[in-house]
């Protein structure tokens, strides 16, 4: 199996795997009991705290676990907005992952006015139009730190900085970047941001939410007294402990993963931008999650390459969103420009820790021969466009 679909998910970490499976056995106490078998186990999601927090340049108690990223990013947008009833307004991009574009729809449905920052054709946020969005009434302004169809990196700190002016907090989803850039909270001077464990070699079903100290915010869920009052719910021990692992994993490896994936990602463009005609690579050349990488190949549904690289033992994504059989183009790659058509045709290949020389050297030897033979069947004239 060829794996090139790591913006989905991520196999786990061995090391993380294991200490999952050897904690589930050895221990079922609930962190909030004050026997023994609790505080041991209270004990060890503190350490996972702890390995977060420093990862992200966080203090301790200004990480919250969540369920998921969906989850953490709900939690910042609603709970700011929640706490901040004197202020009605919203700002978040065009691009966002439906965690946050979702959140925001829901927002309208409330009397909340949202504004969407439009992009440019890389996929980059219009500072300019932010900076004349933010009004009195802005509570909030969630933007991603990258993009997870086309892997743009944002310019966070120009972000935050404009909105420090103006007295305004920024969340970022962090989902696509923890991991894979230097992500810390103090240089990006951020007062939230979320993360995922599955996207980071980690567990499914948990993810971590930071908030600022001293952030006003309420919490999504209410109930017991767990995370600080901020989330209430039995803690999902197993899949904090595997995530702290799999963050100590990422932090021992350091720069390793980060560089042989960008060196077989930039061997996979090169390779299909040489071998395949009328291809088109979207997203930002250098601003950018190096193992994303996003092209058009016009004339063809994606869909059918994807299926026929399935064949292979390679597994990709579409561009598009598929809903209920339906397919709708890519909102991203509608804000980058892309005529629906072309958005049909796109497809994201993210490498991860797993992938090797050989794994690309399959794709681009299968990949050209299924394109050329698609297009000859469809027998279409395929524009190609700027
Ligand atoms: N935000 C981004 C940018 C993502 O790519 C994803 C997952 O695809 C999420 C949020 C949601 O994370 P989770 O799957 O943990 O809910």
């Amino acid at each position: 199996m060829v794996y090139l679909d790591n913006n989905a998910t991520t196999p786990i970490d061995p090391a993380a795997a294991e200490k999952m499976s050897d904690f589930i056995k050895e221990h079922f106490g609930n962190p909030s009991s004050l026997y023994p078998i609790g505080r041991q186990v209270k004990e060890m999601v503190t350490e996972a705290r702890e390995i977060v927090a420093k990862a992200l340049g966080a203090g301790r108690t200004e990480i919250i676990f969540t369920g998921s990223g969906t989850e953490a990013d709900n939690f910042a947008i609603r709970g700011v907005l929640d706490a901040h009833p004197e202020k009605n307004e919203f700002i978040t991009s065009v691009i966002e992952h439906p965690a946050v574009m979702e959140t925001a729809h829901y927002l309208e449905k409330k009397g909340v006015k949202v504004t969407y920052v439009p992009v440019d054709k890389y996929g980059t946020v219009d500072l300019q139009f932010l900076k004349e969005a933010i009004t009195p009434q802005t509570a909030l302004i969630s933007i991603m730190h990258a993009n997870n169809e086309i892997g743009t990196i944002q310019p966070i700190e120009e972000i935050t900085r404009i909105a420090k002016e103006k007295d305004v907090l920024v969340h970022t989803d962090a989902v696509q970047s923890f991991g894979k850039i230097d992500v810390n909270v103090d240089k990006l001077e951020l007062d939230l941001l979320s993360i995922s464990g599955h996207k980071i070699y980690g567990p499914k079903g948990v993810g971590a939410l930071y908030i600022r100290k001293g952030t006003h915010i309420w919490p999504l869920i209410y109930g017991g007294h767990q995370e600080r009052e901020m989330r209430a719910g039995t803690e999902n021990t197993a899949g904090i402990i595997g995530l702290g692992e799999a963050v100590r994993a990422i932090r021992e490896r350091g720069d390793k993963d980060k560089k042989r994936i960008e060196k077989l990602a930039e061997k996979l463009k090169k390779g299909i931008e040489d071998k395949i005609p009328k291809v088109k690579f979207n997203g930002h050349e250098r601003n950018r999650i190096k193992g994303t990488l996003n092209f058009a190949f016009f004339g063809l549904e994606a869909e059918a390459i994807l299926l026929a690289l399935a064949t292979k033992g390679i597994y990709v994504s579409t561009g598009s969103a598929c809903s209920e059989g339906a397919e709708e183009a890519s909102h991203v790659l509608a804000a980058i420009g892309l005529k629906p058509e072309v958005a049909r045709s796109c497809i994201r290949f993210s490498l991860g820790r797993f992938n090797s020389e050989e794994d690309v050297e399959l794709v681009l030897k299968e990949l050209p021969d299924i394109v050329a033979k698609f297009r000859e069947i469809s027998a279409l004239d395929i524009e190609e466009e700027d």
